[in-house]
């Protein structure tokens, strides 16, 4: 069942199935396959086996080869430029790199699961295009079906005219009580433990579906903090200390909101995300891992590139960012939020107490910047990038067992030490 918050995000959601179907998308989801995930056949889903891009800056043409018609439907958002297509959960066959070189109006595209139930396409157009026309046509005389869109170039003022009213400002509903949107919290899978008094530990895999992250040498950040965030999940589990809540337990897009609404609806005692780096090339090469901590001013320039560019994740997954709320500036100087803050720094500490024991660290191991994601105000969170995987030493522990079970080890023991202080101190009220 895709919840309230998901629905609305989604401009297309009346067209997707409502079953909540598991991800089945094997060729992009090699982290999550080698849990236990429930096997679903890829073929129940409609296949996209090929796309193109054809015309030039005035009208650009997007044709995307299909074995069945699908529903869908497209929509324009503003800063940056881009065109959404919702779809329902489509698996993607397209050649590696499809999407990464533009055409035209078309700076590049991506695809990929927003929700279970519910693939996306995104375009980045090079400026303001309205959508000429769109439409699918069934298989005929031997072609496959085919969904085309053909973009035409605008000015500015009607490109604006031409957003839904989804997408302006004044119509917005509010957000702010809407509940949590992901299938892991919302409807727990059966034999998964309620609520028992435990303390609930949130781990959050970043990016997913549409959102690759960072990738490198055919590795994408996506799956590595799948597979360690699962892993830390299991470790977990076995000691059977904590209740664990995944943000996502398979490759589905969730919103930064959402993530932190998770925590925050459990009344989590701790959350963690799950990252992995990768530094420009201009930037040399940096490796080992990094713990970050939220704070309004940036602690270095790469910790402010960073907590930027994950910030984007909801731009990338074509989410609207003016649809956050904007009252995480006022949280920033709450009291709650600033005991959690100094909870949250007790944490990293502790983490990389144990963790430079076991791998290898950064050269500055604890960081702090505005990272979205971590603004729960009344719970306290990390955000780690385990590694960097445009580092070729880095990359080969990320995606092995054993430095993976190693890094999982220390966490866990970190968030023993963590809990165990925090329980006997609310213990002893104070
Ligand atoms: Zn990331």
């Amino acid at each position: 069942m895709a919840s309230r918050a998901n629905q609305r995000f989604l401009l297309g959601c009346a067209l997707l199935c409502a079953a909540a179907l598991p991800c089945a998308d094997s060729s992009r989801l090699k982290a999550a396959e080698s849990q236990q995930q429930p096997s679903v056949a890829a073929t129940s889903f409609p296949i996209a086996s090929a796309a193109r891009l054809a015309g030039d800056g005035k009208q650009t043409r997007f044709i995307l080869d299909i074995d069945q018609a699908v529903s869908f439907r497209a929509v324009t958002l503003a800063d940056p430029y881009r065109v959404v297509v919702d779809v329902p959960q489509i698996n993607f066959q397209l050649p590696a790199g499809a999407g990464a070189a533009g055409r035209g109006l078309v700076k590049a595209f991506r695809y990929g699961l927003v929700m279970p139930g519910g693939s996306r396409i995104v375009f980045d157009l090079t400026g303001p295009a309205k959508i000429a026309t769109s439409y699918v046509l069934e298989a005929a005389n031997g072609q496959p079906a085919r969904l085309v869109l053909e973009l035409e170039e605008v000015d500015r003022a009607a490109f604006l005219q031409s957003l839904p009213p989804e997408s302006r400002p004044e119509l917005r509903p509010a957000i702010a009580d809407a509940p949590p949107a992901t299938v892991a919290a919302a409807t727990p899978e059966p034999g998964q433990p309620k609520a028992d008094g435990r303390p609930i530990v949130v781990i959050d895999p970043g990016h997913g579906g549409i959102d690759n992250g960072t990738q490198s040498s055919g590795e994408s950040e996506k799956n590595i903090v799948l597979a360690f965030g699962l892993a830390l999940r299991d470790k977990l589990d076995k000691a059977g200390k904590y209740r664990v809540v995944m943000t996502r337990d398979d490759d589905t897009f969730i919103p930064l909101n959402d993530r932190t609404k998770i925590a925050r609806n459990l009344k989590a005692a701790l959350f963690v995300s799950i990252h992995a780096d990768a530094l420009p090339r201009a930037e040399g090469d940096a490796q080992g891992a990094t713990i970050y901590t939220l704070s309004d001013k940036a602690s270095d320039a790469e910790a402010q590139r960073l907590a930027d560019a994950e910030n984007r994740a909801d731009a990338i997954a074509g989410f609207n960012l003016a649809e956050e709320p904007t009252d995480v500036a006022d949280i920033l100087i709450d009291l709650t939020q600033r005991e959690t803050r100094t909870f949250s720094n007790r944490f990293a500490r502790l983490l990389m107490g144990e963790m430079k024991s076991t791998v290898r660290m950064h050269k500055n191991p604890l960081k702090s910047a505005g990272f979205r994601v971590l603004k729960a105000p009344d719970v306290p969170s990390v955000l780690v990038e385990i590694g960097y995987v445009s580092n070729k030493g880095d990359l080969e522990h990320l995606v092995s067992d054993g430095w993976r079970s190693r890094a999982v080890g220390a966490m866990a023991q970190a968030i023993d030490g963590f809990l165990a202080k925090r329980l006997a101190t609310a213990g002893s009220s104070n």
